[in-house]
Formats: C-alpha cells, structure tokens, sequence
C-alpha cells in the first residue's frame, strides 16, 4: 500500500460522507481536523465516528486499541486556522455551489504554499470552482463514495488547470487509503454519477406515476440487474436532497431536459423526507429494518 502523501488532513464538512472520509483517512494512520459550520456540529460528527467505530469492534472487525488510535487522531476545529499545516484539505460540504464558494474562499487564506484543495462535489464542475481557490493547478476533484470507509471506489477529477503533480499526488494518497482510482474528465456527474442519477429519476418517475410501489421497483433492480440494493434505496442512502442538487447541476449544465428531477422527488425533499439520514426517505428507518413508505 502506498504510504498516504499526507501527515495532516482537514475535512470541511462533517455530515455523511466527511466523517466518513475522517474515519477512514484516520484509520490510515493520518492527523486530521475535521471542520463544519461550527465547533459543536464537528464535535457531534466526532461522536457519530466513535459510535460507528464501536460498531465496528462489536462486530469483531477492529481491535478496541486501533479504534481508540483513530478516534484519537480526528480533532474537531471550530475554525479554519489549524488547517495552515494540512497538506490537503478536503471540502465535503452541502452540494450548494455557493456553500462551496465560500468555503474555498476562507480554506484559500489558510492553504499551504504547496497544499491541495479538493472537493468531493458529486457534480460541480471542478474547472468552474477552481477559481474560488487561490490556485487553480492545486484544485482538484476527490469524490469518495458512500459509504466512505466501505466503498472502495475513488473518483479522481482534475479540472482543466489541475496540474499533473496535483493528479499524481491525489490519486496516491486516494491509493493510500486503500482504494481504486477512476480518472474522470470534468463533466458534470464524472463517470458514475452521470450514469446513476438518470437510473435513480428514472425509478421516482416510476414510483409517481404508480407503475410499481417502492418494494417491486427495487426488487425489480436488485433481481432483475442483480444490482445489490434497489435504485429508490440508494436513492435514500445518498440523501434526496443530496441526489436532487446533482440532478438539478446537470440539468442546468447541459441544458439537457432528460436531467429534469422527476416531481415526486421534489415533493419528498419539500416535505423534508431526505432519506436515511432524517429517518424517512422512501424507506421509514425508524424500526428494524426498512419500510417502504408506498
Ligand atoms: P450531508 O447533508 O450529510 O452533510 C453536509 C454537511 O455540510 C453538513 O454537516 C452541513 O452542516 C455541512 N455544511 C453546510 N454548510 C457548511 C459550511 N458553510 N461550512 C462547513 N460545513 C458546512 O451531505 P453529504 O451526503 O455528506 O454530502 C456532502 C458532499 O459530498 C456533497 O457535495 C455531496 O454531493 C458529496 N457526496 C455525497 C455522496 C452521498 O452518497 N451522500 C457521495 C459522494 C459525494
């Protein structure tokens, strides 16, 4: 395994997918603060990381010293000026284009003179926000997938300005948490996204015109296509908000109406139904298992 390029990481952004890059970049033997909108909601993710560690040990799948060391490592910051000793920071917040700006915008007056800036955006073209850093050759595209520590897939995405040393160096620290590389060019959704998304509209068209209820469309995948969960699922795993900004990046991106986010998802993030993260999406999350909800 190669070695990560990095002795401290920051992490901007602590929901579902920065505390999970926190995790499993710490779990890699590497320093890393992890910021949100403020103190105490990094310290909540910080929780949330030492519940899912412990999940972990009482599965037998890690020793309760290597947990503790992980934990140990990922210190909640309140704001950005510890980030000066980062050698990367990554940006994993609300895939809002202006949420990011602004972000960029404060991370760039602490970056270090050879430090990488990296988005895990799921859509945003890399070259466009590659402006709101200092410099554009060390911004590059660092998309984890879901979730981060079990996913084993990486999405590499240099913007036009991206320099082959800030490639290289991103597709080796990604190799050094263990996992597989895809270099994308930087169109809107990359690679897998552009072919998910429509797959996931596609089904919320299904569900709202009655076609099938939620369990059959996502029987109909799982069995059918022998995908391993169903579309409206992994719909509800992303988060639906989540999943209707990307539609919403694509669709007035290409100026392409086949990206139009289908009604009834709208309708779902309307009502504040985000998926498992707020406990009902498409599935109620509350009890057990899941429950379809239609
Ligand atoms: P989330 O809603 O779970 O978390 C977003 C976090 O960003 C929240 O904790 C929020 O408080 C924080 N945030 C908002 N504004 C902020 C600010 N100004 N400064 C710092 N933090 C701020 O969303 P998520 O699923 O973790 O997605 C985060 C990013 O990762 C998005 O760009 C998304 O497209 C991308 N992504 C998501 C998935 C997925 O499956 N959910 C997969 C790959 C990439």
């Amino acid at each position: 395994m190669t070695k990560p390029m990095t002795d401290t990481v920051a992490v901007i952004g602590a929901g579902q997918m920065g505390s999970g890059i926190a995790q499993t970049v710490a779990m890699h033997g590497t320093q890393v603060l992890l910021a949100d909108v403020d103190l105490a909601t990094a310290q909540a993710s910080v929780a949330g990381i030492d519940a899912a560690l412990g999940k972990l040990v009482g599965r037998g799948k890690l020793e309760i010293a290597d947990a503790e060391a992980t934990l140990a490592r990922i210190t909640p910051v309140g704001d950005y000026a510890p980030m000066a000793e980062a050698k990367l920071i990554i940006e994993a917040a609300t895939e809002r284009e202006q949420i990011k700006q602004a972000i960029f915008e404060k991370a760039g007056k602490v970056l270090g003179a050879e430090a990488i800036l990296a988005s895990n955006t799921s859509s945003i073209p890399i070259t466009r926000m590659a402006n709101f850093s200092p410099d554009p050759e060390r911004f590059i595209g660092l998309h984890f997938f879901n979730p981060v520590p079990v996913m084993k897939l990486i999405e590499v995405i240099p913007g036009l300005a991206t320099s082959e040393a800030t490639t290289q160096a991103t597709v080796a620290f990604a190799e050094g948490l263990g996992k597989e590389v895809v270099l994308s060019q930087d169109e809107p959704g990359f690679v897998v996204n552009r072919i998910l998304l429509p797959m996931i509209n596609e089904a919320v068209f299904l569900l709202g015109q009655a076609t099938a209820g939620i369990a059959d469309i996502d029987k109909g995948c799982r069995l059918g296509l022998n995908h391993p969960m169903g579309p409206l699922q992994l719909a509800d795993f992303v988060g639906l908000d989540t999943c209707l900004d990307i539609l919403m990046v694509l669709y007035k991106t290409t100026r392409d109406s086949k990206y139009r986010p289908a009604p009834l998802l709208v309708k779902y993030v309307e009502a504040g139904w985000l998926g498992r993260k707020t406990g009902r999406g498409f599935y109620d999350y509350t009890g057990e298992e899941p429950v379809p909800t239609r």
